[in-house]
C-alpha cells in the first residue's frame, strides 16, 4: 500500500483542473457526517475520489458508494482508493450515475456531478434515501455566478447557471423535502423529507 496525503490529492486536483469540492465545503460536510452519525453515503461524482476517501476517512465504519462516469478519473479514483487503503470502505462503479441501480438505503446521498442534471438526480436517486436521511447537493452558488448582476459572456455558462437556478427553485418548491441553503464552499443544500403531521 502506498501512503498519500489527502493534500497531495488537493495539489493534482489544482493542476490537472479537476474540480473538487472547496476546503470549507468538504469541512461542512465531514462535520455534518460526524454531527448526525452519518454512516453510508451514496455520491454521485467521485472525480479522482477526494470526496470519497475524507469522507471515508470521518470513521472506520463510514461506508461510501461513489459513481463516476469518466475513465481517467474513475482510474485515479481507484488507484487513490487503494493508496489509502480504503478498498473496504468505498465501492466505486465507473459509470453513467443514470444507468446505475441501486436497492440499498443511504443516510446521506451526495450530489457532486454534471450540474445541468440536478433535478434528474434527485429525482432518481430519492428512492435510496433512507426515511429520515439527507440529500446534499453542492455547488449551488457555481463560483458566485448565481447571484451575480453582471452579464455572463459564455452561452454555455449562462445556460448551466439557469439550471442550477432552476434546480434551486425545483428544492424551493418541492412539495416532499425541505432545503436549507449554506453559502459555504461553493454554494451547499441540504434537504430532508418533510414530516408527515
Ligand atoms: N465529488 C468530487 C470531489 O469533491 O472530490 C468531485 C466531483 S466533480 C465536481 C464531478 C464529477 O462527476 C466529474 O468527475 C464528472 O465526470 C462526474 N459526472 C458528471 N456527470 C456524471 C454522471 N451522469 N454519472 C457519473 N459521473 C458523472
Amino acid at each position: 500500500m502506498v501512503r498519500v496525503r489527502v493534500e497531495a490529492l488537493e495539489e493534482y486536483a489544482k493542476a490537472h483542473n479537476v474540480p473538487i469540492m472547496l476546503p470549507d465545503g468538504i469541512a461542512f460536510l465531514t462535520d455534518y457526517m460526524k454531527e448526525h452519525q452519518i454512516k453510508n453515503v451514496l455520491e454521485i461524482g467521485s472525480a479522482i475520489g477526494y470526496s470519497a476517501i475524507k469522507m471515508a476517512l470521518v470513521d472506520p465504519q463510514v461506508h461510501v458508494t461513489t459513481i463516476e462516469r469518466d475513465q481517467e478519473r474513475y482510474n485515479l479514483a481507484c488507484q487513490n482508493i487503494r493508496a489509502f487503503g480504503l478498498e473496504n470502505q468505498i465501492t466505486i462503479f465507473h459509470a453513467d450515475a443514470f444507468d446505475v441501480e441501486l436497492t440499498k438505503q443511504y443516510d446521506l446521498i451526495f450530489i457532486d456531478a454534471a450540474k445541468s442534471q440536478y433535478i434528474k438526480f434527485f429525482e432518481k436517486f430519492k428512492k435510496n434515501l433512507k426515511e429520515d436521511g439527507t440529500i446534499i447537493s453542492d455547488n449551488l452558488e457555481f463560483h458566485g455566478l448565481v447571484h451575480t448582476k453582471e452579464k455572463i459572456e459564455s452561452r454555455n455558462v449562462r445556460q448551466l447557471v439557469r439550471k442550477i437556478n432552476a434546480y434551486i427553485t425545483f428544492l424551493e418548491e418541492n412539495e416532499e423535502f425541505t432545503t436549507t441553503f449554506f453559502p459555504i464552499g461553493d454554494g451547499i443544500g441540504i434537504s430532508q423529507r418533510k414530516k408527515q403531521s
